[in-house]
């Protein structure tokens, strides 16, 4: 076996950067606005009751970017043209996510499976509950970020009696009524987090801090009203159109795939804003969608990435498409999504599921220029198959990236595949992902490679936990 080349090691002092306690909690801050909803709001049954409570637990959504999961991968529900690339969760950007997160969680509501519409719903969630956070509002890095949201009474976010606002009777007069009243959270809570920031002592012992729970209190009836918006746009009929559907076929091995067996193909509408995640069953849908023509992408490990011929759809129909993926190469378990460059959905400038070469949390430009792929989860201590298709005349390099964690810069190491035609290498002990880098000066990495590959060698399965 060809010895490999550690290149660096920038990590492990940083393994204690994730935050014990998150804002809120985030659940507590969702289910006591959920609690305000009137029993017969048409969110309640759009979403069916489990799927309404379980957005406690998806209104982390978006804490969860880049991350892999047993039947999804967050960013599909992070990422989407109208907002291709990943925001920070402070103000002022924050701010950016309101409007396309807000159009885009009431589209899946009135076309996607109540599954779809439940997770867009834990993004948007999210970015709403976060921007009350105090040291969010007041966009407050460093230590006392997480004391500054960790130091509340959780067990007194509870609004019992509040009536949520309607936000606007069009989704226009909706939209524009979420963005101003954002704008009172920031204001509200901006003064609040100053103060705190100002005031706190890191040295006393934690203590619950009214102004936190003020602030989360206030990141509660905002929710409210949002969920209480979102509902009542629901009782509007929409225009009459078309639904597509259809299963997606796994390539034909006669067995589940052995990485991720439960996890949904990413189905995208090429040329447009929407996409969907296909459910436990294998079946994809499309409710009510407006009357033309479209194209299908989709997105799954294993699979080269597939995109259909056009699909024309009347009004009142309904059109089966099924969407037939095909085995990926040069290996059928290739686990990375979009190994051939070949779907741009996303961004017209990058193939979906890969971004220029980064360095860290927050990003730094690195030291040469590149592309990196998403997070493949992997086993500590498993060998895995990593190569690469260079292109004839270039110099790429191909680097494999080891990570402890999805986002944060935890245990990261690097180390260089000399031979990029296929090299066995084995996960350190604190990996949880691993990412492929293009290093090599290029606009588009299908000008360094035709494709890339990871396959497990030693691994049998795999069960990302679950978070
Ligand atoms: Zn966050």
């Amino acid at each position: 076996m060809i010895k490999l080349r550690i290149l660096l090691t920038l990590g492990l002092l940083l393994a204690a950067a994730r935050p014990a306690i998150a804002w809120g909690p985030h659940p507590k801050i969702n289910s006591a606005a959920r609690e305000t909803l009137p029993p017969n709001s048409p969110l309640r049954a759009a979403l069916g009751e489990t799927l309404f409570v379980s957005l406690d637990r998806l209104c982390s959504l978006a804490d969860w970017r880049r991350d892999v999961r047993p039947d999804f991968f967050p960013d599909d529900y992070l990422l989407f043209p109208a907002s291709p690339q990943d925001r920070d969760h402070l103000v002022p950007e924050v701010r950016k996510t309101y409007a396309p997160f807000f159009r885009r969680t009431l589209w899946a509501l009135r076309h996607e499976t109540p599954e779809n519409a439940a997770r867009w719903m834990g993004s948007l969630l999210h970015y709403v509950s976060d921007t009350g956070s105090p040291p969010h509002a007041a966009s407050v890095r460093g230590p006392l970020h997480s004391p500054m949201e960790g130091w509340v009474d959780s067990d007194a976010i509870r609004i019992t009696g509040y009536t949520p606002r309607l936000l606007g009777d069009t989704d226009e007069a909706a939209l524009q009524g979420f963005l101003a009243r954002m704008e009172e959270v920031i204001a509200y809570c901006q003064v609040r987090g100053a103060k705190l920031s100002a005031t706190m002592d890191l040295k006393e012992p934690r203590r619950n801090l009214p102004a936190a729970l003020e602030c989360a209190l206030e990141s509660a009836r905002v929710t409210a009203d949002v969920l209480y918006t979102l509902g009542e746009r629901l009782r509007i009929p929409e225009p009459r159109g078309s639904t597509l559907q259809g299963r997606v076929l796994l390539p034909a091995s006669g067995r589940k795939p052995e990485y991720l067996p439960e996890v949904g193909t990413h189905v995208v509408l090429m040329g447009t804003d929407w996409a969907t995640v296909m459910d436990g069953d294998g079946k994809y849908e499309f409710r009510n969608l407006p009357v033309g023509t479209y194209r299908l992408g989709a997105l799954h490990p294993g699979s080269t990435a597939a995109i259909t011929e056009p699909v024309v759809l009347t009004e009142g129909k309904v059109r089966t498409r099924d969407i037939l993926l095909s085995v990926s190469l040069p290996f059928a378990e290739n686990r990375v999504r979009n190994a051939d460059f070949a779907l741009r959905w996303l961004r017209p400038d990058a193939p979906d599921a890969w971004r220029r070469l980064t360095n860290g949390y927050p990003e730094r430009p690195p030291p040469q220029a590149g592309w990196q792929s998403e997070n493949v989860a992997v086993t500590p201590g498993a060998r895995y198959q990593v190569g690469a298709a260079l292109r004839l005349g270039t110099q790429t390099r191909v680097v494999v990236r080891w990570r402890g964690h999805a986002m944060a810069n935890m245990n990261v190491t690097e180390q260089e595949i000399t031979n990029a035609a296929g090299e066995s290498v084995t996960a350190p002990g604190l990996a949880k992902y691993l990412q492929i880098l293009l290093i090599g000066d290029a606009a588009d990495p299908s000008s360094l490679a035709s494709r890339v590959w990871c396959v497990a060698e030693t691994e049998k399965g795999y069960d990302p936990p679950v978070p």
